[in-house]
């Protein structure tokens, strides 16, 4: 399909879908053209001043070069859209947006890792922390399963130090989850509240529970952004997929709210392979653009949790399709004003897995450490011994590095030279390296 087939069919989806999406009161979120470009000028104008005040001039040109190439290799080329929340540039789902003390952080901190690649290890972008073993809701996939709504172990004092020494370690970006995190709202105030503003805070939530009161409380205590689970465009089988009636009036009420109070909005859908297919994904990204949402993140499904002994891993073509959806979504000039599209699965294929404390890790509800919500080999306690003792489990989680079991699927291909398929009848993308 060329990129005015797609632009049709993509037409033809708002309007056999935008009489049943819901829809959040806020301006479109995504941003491309001049206004794009221009913003894209300044950021990296910003972070070339970043590079000269913590760099010596020498190493400026080099360190820049190869961030840029780092990103292109890990996103197949640049993007030429951004969502913008709050007066704030998101060009990625998982690092900081810009303008902030955060994304400054950020790139000081990625600057000095590809300027000394031998002794800088990978930057630890991104830790998601579920804070609460509660939930009100009964999801088929859900990795939390063995534990869910047991007794909470974690107090609120320890909560705050564990997100303490995430940041003393220079997390650039904490999500928070559970079990459903709105459950500990309190608790969740108080440690937004006592955070310091160099990393990024996502909640990663069901909706239920998210009204606008609260959406403005979370705000105000720091939070930047959520990510609503969303597992379907038709509602009966999103709740259905959910186990609770109303899950899906939730999502889309809880997006208001989130709009409203001018944080950030993603979606994440848990695609399974009754879901897979080109008409569902095409109305399931016009739902997302309907509800106001920058981003959407795909996790594949996987034999762990809720789903454990299942065969529910997708098979080949049905990752070609999502991975056709994603490369639509990010770079076909057709899709500009649909959410950019995170797919940390098609990431590992393509240049490894980015987890295991490479780029991000997992924080049970007991306070250990993981690889990832999926692969759950704990490293050990983050709050036992000193803050340095973090500093050591984190090495020996890279050391151990992905377990690359079932609960991966394959493990990622290494060495190997990768061409991505592009969207089909578009300019080619990019040939990555696996
Ligand atoms: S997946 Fe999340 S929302 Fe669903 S039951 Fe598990 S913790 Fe609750």
């Amino acid at each position: 399909m060329n990129a005015s087939a797609l632009a049709a069919s993509l037409d033809q989806a708002v309007v056999s879908t935008v009489g049943d999406a819901p829809r959040a009161s806020a301006a479109p979120a995504m941003v491309a053209g001049w206004r794009q470009r221009l913003a894209r000028l300044r950021l990296w104008w910003h972070v070339l001043r970043l590079a000269l005040g913590c760099l010596h001039p020498r190493q400026v040109p080099g360190a820049l070069r190869a961030l840029h190439a780092e990103r292109a290799r890990v996103r197949l080329g640049t993007r030429f859209k951004y969502a913008r929340f709050g007066g704030r540039w998101h060009w990625d789902l998982h690092a900081p947006a810009w303008p902030s003390p955060a994304f400054d952080a950020y790139v000081r901190r990625e600057l000095g890792r590809v300027a000394t690649p031998d002794t800088s290890p990978a930057g630890l972008q991104t830790v998601i922390v579920a804070i609460t073993k509660r939930c009100p809701l009964r999801c088929e996939h859900c990795c939390e399963w063995p534990v869910l709504n047991r007794p909470e172990t974690l107090s609120r004092a320890e909560l705050v130090t564990l997100i303490a020494r995430l940041q003393e370690l220079g997390v650039a970006q904490v999500m928070l989850s559970g079990g459903e995190p709105l459950q500990r709202f309190d608790d969740l105030c108080h440690v937004l509240a006592g955070a310091r503003p160099t990393s990024d805070f996502w909640l990663l939530s069901s909706g239920v529970g998210l009204t606008p009161e609260r959406a403005r409380r979370l705000r105000a205590a720091g939070l930047r952004g959520v990510a609503l689970s969303l597992d379907h465009h038709d509602p009966q089988a999103h709740d259905a997929f959910r186990g609770r009636p109303g899950a899906f009036a939730a999502v889309s009420a809880a997006a208001a709210a989130v709009r409203a109070a001018d944080l950030a909005l993603a979606l994440s859908l848990c695609p399974t392979r009754a879901f897979v297919s080109g008409s569902a994904l095409r109305r399931y990204a016009e739902q997302a653009r309907a509800l106001g949402a920058g981003f959407v993140q795909l996790l594949e499904p996987k034999a762990v949790g809720h789903f454990a002994a299942q065969d529910v891993a997708l098979d080949d073509a049905q990752r070609a399709e999502l991975e056709d959806f994603c490369l639509r979504l990010n770079h076909d000039p057709a899709a500009r004003g649909l959410p950019l599209v995170s797919y940390p699965d098609f990431t590992r294929r393509r240049v490894g897995c980015q987890g295991a404390g490479q780029r991000y890790a997992y924080i049970d509800t007991d306070g250990l450490l993981h690889a990832c919500p999926f692969c759950r080999t704990p490293a050990g306690r983050v709050l036992a011994g000193e803050p340095q003792d973090f500093a050591r489990l984190l090495d020996d989680l890279r050391a151990r590095g992905c377990p690359g079991d079932a609960a991966c699927g394959e493990r990622p291909r290494v060495g190997l030279a990768v061409r991505v398929r592009r969207p089909s009848g578009a300019a080619p993308v990019r040939e990555a390296r696996a």
